[in-house]
């Protein structure tokens, strides 16, 4: 019987003739950190573990966080990754640890895979500690990461500094934004608006856009071509958040995931990546880029195969600043 119908060998063959996946968003820094007698802690809410795994990050040294990152790594080659951008923390607390096992992970695999690092601002970029670690990171990183939701009330404060501070180092900047699947937030039309502010048309990616979803049909229409005049693209975290809990807010029908079905049309970029990898914001999700490729292309009900490929490959690259 020939095999015409086996769909995912027809994607898998052409991702790697595009020059293999490309896992545009990990936190690998994070990755492999739960163990089933701590999975109560995954139940809590979003904010609450931003703060949570403070301890534990204070507890890992340098050569733990470069051994889960490495694992996490060699898992994604194995896959046929060719090029990956991991989140790495610098903050206060986890101070340069991350930064010193980038390095070391960095030279152990560059013949192997293309490696970026973007720094996670996840204690915020304005309380001055914050700031000057921010700093540090934005100086080692390739492209420079931000979390608004981490200056709540003063996102565009927070966008300001990354933006300003990426255009001074010539860098790239991906930014967390609309995670919660709630129509109050806008934070990609913001990031918007400051990228043309600033002048960094075409060096801004988003990460999640999930909230974009629950806005009306002429809010996200207008928003896609808002982003596609910047130069604005996305990436998409397909299994990150399609567990998002049940509410009782009235919103356009949809899955919690980024609408790849009617940002590609509109002509904005969107790559894929995993994000987090067995941690206590995602105990069960593995890095397999399939299972977020497959989704995605669910979730969406999204069956353009040749645009597929592209999320999973060129596309990857254009976000992380390649091609
Ligand atoms: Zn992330």
């Amino acid at each position: 019987m020939q095999n015409n119908w086996d769909l995912k060998a027809h994607l898998l063959k052409e991702i790697k003739a595009y020059g293999g996946w490309v896992s545009a968003h990990n936190h690998l820094d994070k990755a492999y950190l739960i163990k089933a007698e701590d999975l109560r802690l995954a139940d809590i809410s979003l904010q609450e573990k931003w703060d949570l795994i403070d301890d534990l990050k204070q507890s890992q040294t340098v050569d733990d966080i470069y051994d889960r990152m490495a694992f996490g790594i060699e898992q994604q080659i194995a896959q046929g990754v060719t090029a990956l951008c991991t989140f790495i923390d610098v903050d206060p607390l986890i101070q340069d640890k991350s930064m010193l096992a980038a390095e070391r992970v960095r030279e152990r695999y560059k013949s192997q895979i293309k490696l970026l690092f973007a720094n996670q601002t996840v204690k915020g970029v304005l309380e001055p500690q914050a700031r000057e670690w921010f700093d540090k990171g934005a100086e080692f990183v390739d492209i420079i990461g931000g979390l608004p939701g981490k200056d709540l009330g003063h996102e565009a404060e927070h966008l300001d500094v990354l933006l300003s501070t990426a255009k001074k180092y010539g860098k790239m900047v991906h930014v967390h934004v609309d995670q919660f699947n709630t129509p109050k937030e806008q934070e990609t039309a913001l990031l918007v608006q400051k990228t043309i502010e600033h002048q960094m048309q075409g060096k801004v990616v988003g990460v999640h856009g999930i909230s974009i979803a629950a806005q009306p049909q002429t809010v996200r229409q207008k928003l896609y071509q808002d982003m596609v005049k910047a130069g604005v693209m996305m990436i998409a975290c397909p299994s990150a958040w399609i567990d998002h809990r049940r509410r009782e807010d009235l919103v356009p029908s949809h899955n919690s995931v980024t609408p790849v079905d009617e940002m590609i049309p509109a002509g904005v970029t969107v790559a894929i990546g995993p994000d987090n990898i067995a941690d206590y914001y995602k105990p069960f999700t593995d890095g397999d880029m399939w299972t977020e490729l497959r989704f995605l292309l669910e979730a969406c009900h999204y069956y353009d195969l040749q645009e597929l490929v592209k999320i999973a490959t060129t596309n990857g690259r254009k976000v992380l600043g390649l091609i």
